[in-house]
């Protein structure tokens, strides 16, 4: 048996050998430096029904299509496609080069390399462990030594739920490690970017719970995990082994990228209070992103896969419209935000046109979509940091306000507050001054005499120092008021007050009227001698003025009782009653004269 299959070996290798060489475009190898795109050595047929290899290496020159192109996509096809290239090593040493496949979400490819004496078959895909792989790297990458002189057929069999893309470069394998270097250090950059500036985010969203950063960076993480699937890495170091999800992982990111972008956009950009119409554009966006999410387990991965880009472009121009929109309302944070999406976009179509061939390919148009989504993520940042400073300042102004309005009406009140008790205390004065004060003669009243002669007299015992005390009474004071009437009697007593306040000229000098036509004088450091003269002084001024009443000149004289010494008794009220009893004997003794308690009489009129 082994015999027999080795005998069909050889015999299948030695017909294929004859269908190489039928005349198809052959690249070249010479002293290769750099990466070839094989694209326009490549043929093209598409499968009707499945075939293999041998079935494959039979069909005719002309059922075989060149590709004229400088990238193989046939898009979204539900057919396997056969390709085959061919090259040939002219240098006098053997090479060794990668054939890469820089498409890695690719479900299933079936490599042949067939060499002038060998023949190897490689079964990549991400619909195989990724161990599976001969070489560990997220694009596909086959070995391939092209002996000196020889020419290399390669069949590839194709088949994906993706877009059917298969970017065909032969690389010399020393400039692959090169150029390896540098594409993972932009990823690397790119990520680092990405993860630094989710993370920093997550954390200033902790601190200050504004969901303008919870937003933010939960887009950032998505967008960063829609990258690390579609490059591969995901599948590489994350999930190895889940071929099944590995596909549908890339919509799933995508999806969120879609929904948390639309989210931070509608709140960065205030929509819902601005633009209530283009608000709604944002609702549905947002449940089209949450629809494709709960149906993503659903629908067939090329059906997803298809709606999410639709919905990212649709996203992509309503997040620039938008700021666009908000720009001209003059909202500040639009500058941020439209250069952010600006930047998505323009790296987005540089990479489209490096890939439709219409820019050079270069590490700049092939990192294009990763260098604007770098300037976004970071746009982004600034133009949150901003909004939130802008509340902070908007708040501190209103913090501002309220405490100018609260100082402003505390002063206010402080002062009707001082305007009162100023008015109170003027009303307690006038109050206090009426409940001292006589009603008739405006002089001080006997409840205010007594208060005040209470102290004088305590203060004058404890200094041991004289005080003098008055007692005054008008003569025969019943007769003016029983011969001109009440009026007069009352016109009598004013002026008799305002005699004795004119009288008693020192400060210390105290005047009240005692009650009815009586009148107290108390006068402080005042002995005896004094006392009798300023009692006499008082009888003499009142004699001497001249009451008119209705034009008639109505003679007025008072009786002085006094007690005049230095204060022993506990009460004042002896003193008083001393001074009461003297007045009693000037009245005895024929009026209009002052008597000195405990003495005789010492002047008549
Ligand atoms: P004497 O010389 O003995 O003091 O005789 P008098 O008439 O002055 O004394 P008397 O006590 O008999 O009379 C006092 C009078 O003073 C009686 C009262 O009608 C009058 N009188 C007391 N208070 C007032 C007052 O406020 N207004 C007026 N018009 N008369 C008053
Ligand atoms: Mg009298
Ligand atoms: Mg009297």
């Amino acid at each position: 048996m082994k015999i027999l299959k080795l005998i069909g070996i050889l015999l299948t290798g030695c017909w294929i050998k004859v269908v190489l060489a039928v005349d198809y475009e052959t690249k070249t190898l010479a002293s290769e430096t750099d990466a070839t795109n094989l694209s326009n050595y490549v043929y093209f047929y598409q499968e009707a029904s499945p075939l293999g290899l041998n079935e494959v290496v039979k069909l005719s020159h002309s059922q075989w299509k060149k590709n004229n192109t400088q990238n193989i996509n046939f898009g979204y096809t539900d057919s396997s496609y056969w390709l085959r290239t061919s090259f040939y090593n002219s240098e006098e040493q053997t090479s060794a080069y990668f054939l890469e496949i820089a498409y890695p979400v690719l479900d299933f490819l079936d490599i042949y390399v067939i060499n002038s004496d060998s023949q190897k078959h490689y079964q990549l895909g991400d619909k195989y462990p990724f161990n599976n792989r001969v070489v560990q790297h997220y694009n596909f990458l086959i070995p391939i030594n092209v002996k000196s002189r020889e020419q290399v057929t390669v069949f590839i069999r194709v088949k994906s739920t993706s877009a059917l893309q298969v970017p065909l470069n032969l690389w010399p394998k020393e400039k692959f490690y090169d150029e390896d270097q540098f594409r993972s250090i932009i990823l690397g950059v790119f990520l680092g970017i990405i993860l630094v500036m989710g993370l920093y985010n997550l954390f200033v969203y902790y601190k200050i719970k504004d969901n303008n950063y919870l937003y933010y960076v939960l887009y950032v993480f998505s967008i960063g995990m829609f990258f690390c699937s579609l490059t591969g890495l995901s599948f590489q170091y994350l999930w190895p082994n889940n071929t099944v999800w590995n596909d549908h992982l890339i919509a799933v990111f995508l999806n969120f990228a879609i929904l948390f972008g639309t989210f931070f956009s509608r709140k960065l950009l205030a929509i819902r209070r601005s633009h209530p119409q283009l608000d709604k554009v944002f609702s549905f966006a947002i449940s089209a992103a949450l629809v494709c999410l709960i149906l993503c387990t659903l629908l067939p991965y090329q059906l997803l896969i298809r709606i999410t880009i639709y919905l990212a472009v649709f996203v992509c121009l309503l997040g620039l419209v938008s700021g666009i929109i908000r720009l001209f309302d003059g909202y500040p944070l639009a500058r941020y935000y439209t250069f952010a999406w600006a930047a998505v976009l323009v790296g987005g179509i540089i990479l489209a046109a490096n890939k439709f061939v219409l820019l050079p390919n270069n590490w700049f148009t092939e990192h294009a979509a990763m260098i604007g989504i770098s300037f976004e993520v970071a746009c982004l940042s600034i133009a949150i940091a901003e909004r939130v400073m802008q509340e902070r300042r908007m708040r501190f102004k209103a913090q501002n306000t309220l405490l100018h309005f609260h100082r402003r009406n505390s002063q206010e009140l402080e002062k009707r507050v001082k305007e009162r008790t100023e008015d109170l205390e003027s009303l307690n004065r006038k109050l206090k001054e009426a409940n001292n004060t006589d009603a008739l003669t405006l002089i001080n009243n006997r409840r205010y005499f007594e208060k005040a002669f209470k102290e004088e007299y305590a203060r004058c015992r404890r200094f041991k120092h004289n005080l003098s005390v008055l007692m005054i009474d008008i003569d025969y004071f019943k007769k003016v008021n029983d011969n001109y009437g009440h009026q007069a009697g009352d016109a009598c007593l004013t002026l008799v007050a305002q005699v004795l306040l004119q009288s008693a000229q020192r400060t210390s000098d105290f005047v009240a009227r005692y009650g009815g036509e009586e009148f107290c004088v108390f006068a402080p450091e005042t002995h005896a001698d004094q006392g009798v003269t300023f009692a006499e002084k008082i009888r003499n001024n009142v004699e001497q003025m001249e009451f008119m009443f209705n034009e008639q000149i109505i003679p007025v004289t008072v009786s002085i009782g006094l007690c005049c010494e230095i204060p022993e008794g506990e009460t004042y009220e002896e003193h008083l009653r001393q001074a009461d009893e003297a007045l009693y004997q000037a009245k005895t003794n024929g009026r209009n004269r002052v008597e000195m308690a405990k003495a005789k009489s010492i002047h008549n009129s």
